[in-house]
């Protein structure tokens, strides 16, 4: 194992090997970012490290219970990045360009949102773009047992911690795949998307 710090403050570095012991991250992954060091930084060094995240889906279409997670992620994010993950195998309703078309439109005046597509596995996207959170919401307790597995997977690929956010009660029974059976049967599914969208 080795570990470059390359500190002058015997406190500092003192802070790091704490901190590295009390993370489950594998020390030979060389972009590994660990987030209790952004504090140490800021307190001590006056360096503000950008706290990015990226809120990885289909969004088949985005739809309000998307949007409520996004809403809430916005104040504890500097940047948040939709990223829509290409999965050749998967079929979808909606084309890449209208899914990303359709979150465009909703967070036209939102500074701090991008919006990205990629390939691959999620956390190797998070590390080429330098973002070391990745964002969830959860509905229920099935989404949670779902997304536990994957986060701490992710976690130990990668050192990224996932943050999930609670959807409120009145979105947490939306799915893409709710608003995709309404209108798949021709009924309105307009008021559980973001205005704008499926218009
Ligand atoms: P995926 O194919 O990765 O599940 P989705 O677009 O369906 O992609 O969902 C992306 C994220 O949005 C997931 O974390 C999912 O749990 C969350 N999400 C979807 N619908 C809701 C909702 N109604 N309330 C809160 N979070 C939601």
């Amino acid at each position: 194992m080795t570990l470059k710090i390359s500190l002058n403050r015997p406190k500092l570095k003192k802070a790091y090997i704490y901190l590295f012991s009390l993370t489950e991250i594998d020390f030979n992954k060389p972009s590994i970012y660990f987030p209790p060091i952004n504090s140490i930084f800021e307190s001590k060094q006056k360096v503000r490290i950008m706290k990015k995240a990226v809120f990885p889906g289909s969004f088949d279409p985005i739809t309000l219970g998307h949007y409520d997670i996004i809403n809430r992620a916005l104040p504890l994010f500097d940047q948040i990045i939709i990223a829509i993950g290409i999965n050749a195998d998967k079929k979808h309703m909606f084309p890449l360009e209208k899914r990303m078309d359709f979150i465009k439109k909703t967070f036209v005046n939102e500074p701090k949102i991008s919006i990205t597509t990629y390939q691959g596995l999620t956390v190797d996207y998070c590390l080429e773009i330098n973002a070391h959170f990745l964002l969830r919401g959860l509905r229920n307790p099935a989404d949670f047992e779902f997304e536990k597995a994957i986060a701490i997977a992710n976690r130990k690929l990668s050192g990224i911690e996932t943050v999930f956010l609670l959807t409120s009660a009145e979105t947490s029974f939306i799915s893409s795949s709710i608003v995709r059976d309404i209108m798949r049967n021709n009924g309105d599914a307009s008021i559980f998307v973001p205005k704008n969208v499926l218009v």
